[in-house]
């Protein structure tokens, strides 16, 4: 047995996946129950009425070339909100098993720890050290002798949400290298398009216990179609592929995900990106000078995490401009900070003009 699986839930490893209709697109359907006519206007390449592939071929490849992984280690899902979804549920006994997470950050892996009834100890980033992991404090709750609920899964958010930092690859690397056959160590690179860093892709035939989360939702422009890779242990990847729900990615979705890798379109996507860092750094810089704005912190995605003088009044500034930006004053260490997210250009005017106004 592959070492990540005794991390996983004994009682799943020899789970069945549903047994789903046979994908034989050269031969006719009559094996699946569906209508053999399509809804009127219905003009997709495959047709809504037939169930879509599972796990689609054409899709899985692209998606390998894309993060440069061998389509083994790739499973997709609804968005990367799927994937942990999944992960949570596979690794964590409810009431036994908990995950760790180190906020401020991404909501997602506390409510999919609470929905499987896992525990989450929370490790906070040190705002001080300009939201750094605090990998001591990590390692020592992993490890931790006798403690109540054993940590399974470690999330790991780089570029952080909503700080925008990228963490240390060296702390990340010496957390996987502490934490072998202990705890998956989940890095979750939603916005690394935007940051210029190395994908711990790279780092995947070091340690089978690494999973690395990428997305098509915020670089490539297909946040409303839902379409996320986890990339993994190859058994790792096989289990969850049995656990995912049969049709999990309706075919709308599949086709906009294959048409957005042609080359085209990726050509577009990589100068939409180098736009919104070229803005990031324009807006960073108008912004610190706005007296409404304490600080504008360091990003490396598509938004800035800011601290206001009153946080209430430019919300109420950006409303009044037509424009929202994220109220994140709700999350751990967060007191007077906003997050906004980078737009066009004229977007962006907009804004810096309702808070320069200020
Ligand atoms: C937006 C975001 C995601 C992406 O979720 P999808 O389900 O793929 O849309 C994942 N992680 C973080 C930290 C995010 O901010």
């Amino acid at each position: 047995m592959s070492s990540v699986l005794e991390l996983a839930r004994r009682d799943l490893l020899d789970l069945k996946a549903y047994s789903h209709a046979k994908w034989q697109p050269a031969l006719q359907r009559l094996h699946a129950n569906e209508l053999p006519w399509r809804v009127h206007g219905d003009n997709t390449p495959s047709g809504l009425n037939r169930y879509p592939e599972p796990q689609p071929r054409e899709l899985v490849k692209r998606l390998a070339s894309l993060y440069g992984v061998d389509p083994a280690r790739v499973l997709v899902g609804r968005g990367s909100d799927e994937a942990i979804d999944l992960l949570v549920r596979g690794f964590c006994r409810a009431e036994h098993d908990s995950v760790l997470v180190c906020p401020p950050t991404f909501g997602m892996y506390t409510v999919a720890a609470r929905i499987q009834g896992a525990g989450v100890v929370e490790v906070p980033l040190l705002r001080e050290q300009n939201f750094a992991l605090d990998e001591a404090a990590i390692l020592d709750r992993v490890l931790q002798k006798d403690a109540p609920s054993r940590i399974k899964i470690v999330f790991i958010c780089t570029p952080s949400n909503p700080s925008g930092n990228p963490l240390d690859p060296a702390a990340i690397e010496r957390i996987c290298v502490a934490l072998a056959n202990r705890a998956l160590v989940v890095v979750d690179e939603a916005y690394i398009e935007f940051a210029g860093v190395k994908s711990f892709t790279t780092q995947l035939d070091r340690f089978p216990h690494l999973v690395v989360l990428r997305t098509l939702s915020k670089a490539y422009g297909l946040a409303g179609a839902r379409c996320g890779t986890l990339i993994g242990d190859p058994a790792l990847a096989d289990l969850l592929r049995r656990m995912i729900p049969p049709y999990s990615l309706p075919s709308p979705t599949i086709d906009a995900a294959i048409h957005a890798l042609e080359a085209p379109q990726r050509a577009t996507a990589r100068a939409r990106i180098e736009t919104i860092i070229n803005e990031r750094a324009r807006v960073a810089a108008a912004l610190s000078e706005c007296r409404a704005i304490r600080k504008v912190w360091p990003s490396a995605a598509n938004f800035l995490l800011v601290d206001c003088a009153d946080a209430d009044r430019c919300l109420k500034a950006g409303m009044e401009a037509g424009l929202l930006v994220r109220d994140v004053r709700s999350q751990l260490g967060l007191p007077d900070s906003l997050r906004i997210t980078i737009g066009t250009p004229e977007q962006n005017d907009s804004l810096l003009k309702a808070l320069a106004a200020l």
